[in-house]
């Protein structure tokens, strides 16, 4: 059965313009329906199921630890997954990062890195220290909390709850396509973008900012849009001329959703916390990170209090650890993230010829996390007004051909033009990429027609 209401009892499910079918199970790369319809999912739920459904090996390793332990209290004891699942994430974070936080989701994770970022300074400076404040972007998403959507730069998603608990200052994006400063290449965006911060660190005095946090490979409010690395090294020189903590959210861009362990690595980027959690296991079981430095961790645990004031019941779930540590080694040991970055060029390279179609404007991306953007004219990159529902158009049509992409943009998240993301199981062969661009292109075909009659 398919349906475009609510279905009953599920209070708060998002009356949606598109039609979504009721799943039954998922095979691989693919969801089934309970009519028995195949669908590529083509975005992983949301940059989660990075090894695709129904892996036997994880099911059994989940089974065999349900049937040990089913909970300990992180602040009491420990148990092996766990503390082999903080080494595993160590080995795929950039150098330095080496002490890991648990926790269960992406939104927390962002929490945790900010309430680390405020408590390292306190630690270090004494109750006197005003720095507080973290800078972020419009164009972005850091959570659902209200203190993560306080970093959130994506202006449907907040406006209903102003006044948040606090306004974080906000930067330009490095969204390119829509850069501010008519920047012609990516370059340049990138080191406009880097600027920015510097003056909104001047503007509201370095010694009132605690960090400046950024996504290495832009998610929900502006899918795929990444900068040069010159950005993230001109970020790494602020921070530290500025006394300023720098936090990566790889909540969708890590675990090895854009062909490296980590995004950071594209770009050499040396943050102080990095945060993970959707792709970390796959989506078998929720878990988060966040991943400090040594300087960070000493500061608090060594030479400060010995307490980071914080913590939730499911921190560091033993089966959850457990299945993302399997999920790791199952990504290490088939070379997924060597196919991921291989399959991604593949699609990026055919996705070019969507540029025929006078509604896709924009195509960017790292590895399998690809932004598509739709305009009305592709001279002028105007967007369509809201009312065509343009992702709705192509959601539908995908899914009658049978793939899920991930729709954003228009007037929900207030982003100026409808995308989707790209984001299939990095597992994905040559074929089933071959396939999916075979209904991507069909229903971008039939959206075009569907606009134009
Ligand atoms: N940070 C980024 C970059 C995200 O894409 C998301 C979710 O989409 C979050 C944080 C929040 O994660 P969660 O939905 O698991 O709370």
């Amino acid at each position: 059965m398919s349906s475009n209401k609510a279905p009953k009892n599920c209070v708060f499910y998002r009356n949606q313009n598109w039609i979504y079918p009721r799943i039954e199970k998922g095979e691989g790369i693919y969801l089934i329906g309970e009519n028995g319809k195949k669908y590529i999912d083509g975005c992983s739920g949301s940059a989660v199921a990075n090894i695709g459904h129904g892996n036997k090996e994880i099911a059994e390793f989940a089974k065999g630890h349900i049937e040990r332990i089913a909970f300990t209290h992180l602040s009491r004891w420990t148990v092996d997954s766990i503390e082999k699942c903080a080494e595993k994430i160590v080995s795929w974070c950039p150098k330095g990062l080496n002490h890991v936080y648990f926790v269960s989701g992406g939104s927390e994770a962002t929490e945790t890195a900010m309430k680390m970022a405020r408590q390292y300074y306190v630690e270090r400076d004494g109750n006197k220290s005003s720095k507080w404040k973290i800078i972020s972007k419009w164009n972005s998403y850091h959570g659902a909390t209200l203190g993560s959507l306080s970093m959130t730069g994506t202006i449907g998603r907040r406006k209903i709850y102003d006044p948040l608990l606090t306004n974080f200052p906000k930067i330009s994006q490095f969204y390119h396509y829509r850069n501010p400063w008519g920047a012609r290449t990516l370059e340049e965006t990138s080191i406009l973008a880097a600027k920015e911060l510097e003056t909104e660190i001047q503007r509201h005095g370095s010694d009132n900012i605690a960090a400046f946090i950024s996504e290495p490979v832009v998610g929900s409010a502006a899918p795929g849009s990444h900068p040069e690395k010159i950005y993230f090294d001109m970020v790494r020189e602020i921070c530290d001329k500025y006394d300023i903590l720098f936090i990566m959210d790889e909540v969708m861009a890590g675990s090895g959703r854009t062909g490296k362990k980590m995004a950071s690595n594209h770009f050499d980027a040396k943050p102080d916390i990095i945060v993970v959690a959707k792709g970390l296991s796959s989506g078998y079981t929720p878990i988060g990170a966040a991943v400090c430095s040594s300087e960070v961790f000493e500061t608090i645990m060594v030479r400060g209090s010995g307490n980071f004031i914080h913590g939730h019941t499911y921190a560091g779930n033993p089966l959850s650890c457990g299945i993302a540590n399997k999920v790791m080694e199952i990504i290490e040991r088939d070379k997924f993230i060597e196919n991921c970055a291989v399959q991604g060029n593949y699609l990026m390279k055919k996705l070019e010829d969507l540029y025929n179609y006078p509604i896709v404007g924009d195509i960017r991306g790292k590895g399998l996390m690809i932004g598509v953007e739709f305009v009305k004219d592709q001279e002028t990159k105007e967007p369509f007004d809201v009312f065509s529902n343009v992702r709705g158009k192509i959601t539908n049509n995908c899914l009658e051909e049978g793939l899920v992409p991930y729709p954003g943009g228009g007037s929900v998240d207030g982003v100026r033009g409808d995308h989707i993301l790209l984001a299939p199981p990095i597992n994905i062969t040559k074929e089933e990429v071959d396939l999916l661009y075979e209904k991507l292109e069909k229903a971008i075909k039939k959206t075009s027609e569907e606009l134009q009659g």
